[in-house]
């Protein structure tokens, strides 16, 4: 993707502060951080995002050991930023603008938590409240149904 600025991160035809690299998969620090050390992990294949990766059969071999890959170095950078700032991380992945999406190419945020730094802003749990039980049903099945089409081998 020509005009894909993490195309061109990865590429490295723009530079970035790089923590990770390989063949499939690059993790530079993000260029306006929420923390210290808040980095990017991005596949080197362009993906729009989360939703756009395939799953099940329709992903090659390629395709699944990259997001393997992908989510591997989340692991090891989770692991790698309580080593060195201490405390815990937050890990988000923004799909789509309403989600607060503003680089159209896949990409995970892991955001060192210092102990004694500043709270992060809580997500608000409980901020929907099914109608009844058979409503929480009803969407467990829809979601269930959907995940299943895309995960059969
Ligand atoms: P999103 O809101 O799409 O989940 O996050 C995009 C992130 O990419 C933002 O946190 C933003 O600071 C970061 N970002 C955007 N352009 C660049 C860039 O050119 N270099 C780096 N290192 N980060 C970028
Ligand atoms: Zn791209």
């Amino acid at each position: 993707m020509d005009d894909c600025i993490f195309c061109k991160i990865a590429s490295g035809a723009i530079p970035s502060a790089k923590v990770y690299e390989s063949g499939r998969v690059v993790a530079f620090l993000d260029a306006n951080p929420m923390s210290e050390g808040h980095f990017l992990v991005v596949p080197k294949t362009h993906w729009r995002d989360l939703a756009a990766v395939p799953a099940g059969a329709a992903a090659a071999a390629d395709d699944a050991a990259t997001i393997a890959e992908v989510w591997q170095v989340v692991a090891a950078g989770v692991a790698a930023a309580v080593e060195v700032f201490g405390g815990g991380a937050n890990v988000l992945q923004c799909t789509g603008e309403e989600a607060g999406q503003t680089v159209p190419h896949l990409h995970v945020h892991v955001i060192p938590r210092p102990k004694g730094g500043e709270t992060p802003p809580q997500f608000s749990s409980g901020a929907f409240r099914y109608a009844s039980d058979e409503a929480r049903a009803a969407t467990a099945a829809k979601l269930d149904a959907a995940i299943a089409k895309r995960m059969q081998p």
